[in-house]
C-alpha cells in the first residue's frame, strides 16, 4: 500500500466532501494532527476509523486503500491485492506483539532468578532476603501478565476440530495449561477441549 498515494486521495476527497481538516477530525472524534499525519503519507487510518471516514468521504474502503477511485473493470483486482496487503501487514504487527510478549517473559524471569539468587548470596539480614524473594516474584508475576495479555491480543487461537479462530476470554487464557503458545482450552464455537494453535491472522 501506497501511503503518500492514499494520503494525497484522502486530501483531495476530504476537499471535494467540503471539509476543513479540523471539521473532519471533529466528526471522526480525533485530532486534526491524526488527519494531517494521514495526508502527509505519515501513517495510515487506525482500522476502526476506516469505515466512518470513508462514509463522510463518500468513498469506500478499497478506494482509500488502494488511493484512488477504481472503476469496475479494476475493483476486483484491487480489492484482492488490498486485502492481502492488510493481511501481510496484520501479520508483522501480530509478531511484533509475540516477540514483545518473548522479551517481557525473559526479562521479568531473568529479574526475578537474579532477585532470588542476591537473596541467596548477597545479603545476610533475613528481613532483606524475604522482601528481595518476594519483590521478585511480584515483578514476575506482573511481566508474565503482561506478556500474557500480549499472547491474547495478537492474532487469533485456532480450534483443531472446527478450525474456528478466536480471541479468547483473558481469564481462560490465564488458566490454560499450555506448551509454548499452545493452550489448552475449550472452543468456543464446537465446545471442543484441545490444544488451541496460535495463528496470525484469521
Ligand atoms: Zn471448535
Amino acid at each position: 500500500m501506497d501511503q503518500q498515494k492514499i494520503g494525497g486521495f484522502i486530501a483531495t476527497a476530504r476537499r471535494a466532501a467540503g471539509f476543513t481538516q479540523a471539521a473532519l477530525a471533529e466528526r471522526l472524534g480525533i485530532t486534526d494532527r491524526a488527519v494531517s499525519k494521514w495526508e502527509n503519507g505519515r501513517c495510515l487510518p487506525d482500522a476502526s476509523l476506516m469505515l466512518p471516514l470513508c462514509d463522510l468521504l463518500n468513498i469506500n474502503v478499497n478506494e482509500l486503500l488502494s488511493g484512488e477511485r477504481l472503476n469496475m473493470d479494476n475493483y476486483k483486482e484491487m480489492a484482492e491485492k488490498n486485502l492481502m496487503a492488510l493481511k501481510e501487514q496484520e501479520e508483522r504487527h501480530n509478531r511484533r506483539l509475540l516477540n514483545l510478549e518473548c522479551v517481557i517473559g525473559f526479562i521479568s524471569v531473568g529479574t526475578y532468578m537474579l532477585m532470588v539468587f542476591a537473596a541467596c548470596f548477597a545479603v545476610q539480614d533475613a528481613a532483606w532476603r524475604v522482601a528481595l524473594i518476594a519483590g521478585g516474584m511480584a515483578l514476575m508475576l506482573v511481566g508474565c501478565f503482561f506478556a500474557l495479555k500480549l499472547e491474547r491480543e495478537a492474532g487469533y487461537y485456532e480450534c483443531p476440530r472446527c478450525g474456528e479462530r478466536y480471541v479468547p476470554t483473558m481469564a481462560s487464557v490465564f488458566i490454560a495449561p499450555h506448551i509454548g503458545r499452545t493452550r489448552w482450552m475449550k472452543c468456543p464455537r464446537c465446545g471442543k477441549r484441545a490444544f488451541q494453535k496460535k495463528v496470525l491472522t484469521r
